[in-house]
């Protein structure tokens, strides 16, 4: 009987333990995940959680149920400190050894938090329950917020903040949020967004410092000013979590990487979600930190695992090649994009206008490389459904 043991149980991590179950492994399987409460879905932390609609309950991704059908040995509040892949021995935290033929890596990733600053009282950052539940603790109180990052985190704690009567400034060190990944002209109608709700953009700067005694008074900027706040939150992105497979023979990149079927370098040994950087068809390497990859990669990944186990060739099995979606809520905006376009495609509007809702497409060289949507949920689909097409032959 094969013991497979899945590290990190969040959504990559519990689908990874299901999909297992339900392509024929009846062997032992370890669940181990480093936070100490039952796992749960991270997208309402930053819109339902911090508005105080939802509570834990309500974003639990297992039940009793499924955790009976699942029949697998939870070690939570545990982590995963070292692999040794002659022995395919597992080093727990809590000193155990664990032997696995077969192990799953979905330790996603953390918050990157502000070098070289104090640590004060309500500067936060946004990845766990326990950050989201300091943070609605912190947003309680009247006060001024200053976001640092205008990404999806940011501009979903800054919509929050605002709908919870705060004084919001998002500090942002391109010239506009977004710019990067969507364009100028998309990061251009996410800039309209924030300041037709009336949050304060400061953009081109950076942070130099944090100002106060025990709390956060004040954030120092780049351009010498000073922006009092009495909450911060630093949403700066997100530092995949692969430091326990240091010494493990795991290539590692930004990330862990894996070829199409989610394969690392070590057999036996599969990566899925956040933490995963893998290659797609056509060589490039992606590393997606979006909620539908780490829904859908565990699947390919565990059929690739038990190919593995069996002593088949895994590549017989469909690789993971999904077209990257993502949505985000923002003030009362329903944001989807699909694929991957690059900053400098075209972007060509399909229907709507940029000033409410709308459906735009990116294109490069007369391709299209990604939809993007505001509020226009059924022409997206329809769009996406169409490169979906086009992705997967590329
Ligand atoms: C606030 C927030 C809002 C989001 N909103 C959206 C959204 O609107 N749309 C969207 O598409 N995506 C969204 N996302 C992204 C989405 O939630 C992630 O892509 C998804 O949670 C990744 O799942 P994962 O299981 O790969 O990693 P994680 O969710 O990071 O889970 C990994 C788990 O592994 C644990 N772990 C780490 N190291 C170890 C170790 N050594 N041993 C044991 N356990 C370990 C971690 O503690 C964690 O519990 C959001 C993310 C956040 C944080």
């Amino acid at each position: 009987m094969s013991t497979i043991a899945v590290v990190g149980v969040g959504l990559a991590g519990v689908r990874a333990g299901e999909a297992l179950r339900a392509q024929g492994h009846d062997g032992r399987l370890v669940m181990i995940g480093e936070e100490a409460v039952e796992p749960y879905d991270r997208p309402p932390l930053s819109k339902q959680v911090l508005l105080g609609t939802y509570e834990a309950c309500d974003i639990a991704l297992t039940d009793t149920a499924s955790r009976a059908e699942l029949d697998a040995e939870w070690l939570l509040g545990t982590r995963a400190t070292a692999f040794d892949p002659v022995t395919r021995h597992l080093t727990l935290s809590d000193g155990q050894s664990l032997h696995a033929e077969g192990v799953v890596i979905a330790t996603g990733a953390r918050a990157r938090t502000l070098s070289g600053v104090p640590e004060l009282d309500s500067v936060h950052t946004l990845r766990t329950l326990d950050d989201a539940r300091r943070l609605r603790d912190d947003l309680s109180r009247p006060g001024r917020v200053a976001v640092v990052g205008g990404g999806f985190i940011g501009a979903e704690v800054a919509s929050a903040a605002r709908a919870l009567g705060h004084e919001v400034t998002i500090v942002e060190f391109e010239q506009m949020p977004l710019l990067r990944q969507l364009g100028s002209a998309a990061a251009g109608v996410l800039r309209r967004l924030h300041t037709d709700h009336g949050v304060a953009l400061v953009t081109g700067v950076s942070v130099t410092g944090l100002v106060g005694r025990d709390r956060v008074q004040a954030v120092s900027l780049s351009d010498g000013r000073s922006l009092p706040a009495d909450v911060v939150v630093v949403g700066i992105g997100a530092v995949p979590n692969t430091e326990w497979l240091a010494g493990s023979g795991v290539a590692l990149d930004n990330g862990v990487l894996t070829d199409e079927w989610c394969r690392t370098t070590v057999p036996g040994v599969v990566a899925a979600g956040d933490v995963a950087a893998y290659r797609c068809r056509g060589g490039r390497r992606l590393r997606i930190e979006h909620w539908t990859n780490a829904r859908d990669m565990p699947a390919t990944a565990a059929r690739s695992l038990l190919a593995t186990l069996r002593g088949e060739d895994p590549v017989e099995q469909p690789a993971h090649d999904p077209l990257p979606y993502v949505w985000s809520d923002q003030y009362d905006s329903h944001l989807q994009i699909a694929g991957r376009p690059d900053a400098d495609d075209a972007l060509e509007l399909v229907s709507g206008s940029f000033d409410s809702g709308f459906v735009a497409v990116y294109r490069r060289d007369g391709a299209v490389t990604g939809v993007l949507a505001v509020d226009s949920p059924k022409e997206f689909g329809r769009l996406r459904r169409e490169l979906r097409g086009t992705w997967a032959t590329r």
